[in-house]
């Protein structure tokens, strides 16, 4: 669903869409499950050159990969979310202005508006956790023999113990 400048310039426009896994471009390591629910409300901000405040809610779920043991690791988000879209203006030079600290939730548009898969896409990824788990209690890859801890009980131990300390271990 694309947002023009030229219909926002009218009215606000309300958006209630579902996207099939797909139709969104996501990174190659992160996965839509099923579809994705947004609703919302787009418009074009009075007294500012051109700037598009999209507001609503997003409800998906997502598949990555655990930072732990590297199996999928699923992800429920169900947020509300507000953006700002300003048009790229170019200095002389042609080179963009800079994005200013603490501005996290701004983006630039280029051209005739903008798409709403793209800001959903924005918001999918502002809305991933830096680490990303299949499960809260985990247990990871075993760093001696690369098992996974949550399937099966290795045994290994540490192998950087001294072998004489561990024989007097074994004779107390
Ligand atoms: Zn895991
Ligand atoms: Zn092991």
């Amino acid at each position: 669903m694309f947002f023009s400048i030229t219909e926002l310039e009218h009215h606000p426009i309300l958006f209630d869409v579902l996207y099939q896994p797909g139709e969104i471009a996501f990174p190659e390591d992160l996965r839509q499950i099923g579809s994705l629910a947004a609703q919302g409300r787009t418009e074009l901000l009075r007294n500012t050159l051109g700037e598009i405040r999209i507001r609503g809610h997003v409800k998906a779920v997502m598949e990555g990969v655990c930072d732990r043991c590297l199996e999928p690791a699923r992800l429920e988000i169900d947020s509300d979310f507000d953006l700002f879209y300003r048009p790229v203006v170019r200095t002389a030079n042609h080179a963009e202005i800079q994005l200013e600290d603490g501005e996290i939730d701004l983006a630039f548009y280029e051209g005739e508006g903008v798409e709403l898969a793209d800001a959903l896409r924005e918001q999918i990824l502002l809305s991933m956790p830096m680490q990303l788990f299949c499960r809260p209690d985990c247990k990871g890859l075993c760093p001696y023999c690369g098992a996974n801890r949550n399937q099966v009980n290795c045994g290994c131990r540490s192998p950087f113990i001294d072998p004489r300390w561990a024989s007097l271990r074994d004779l107390g």
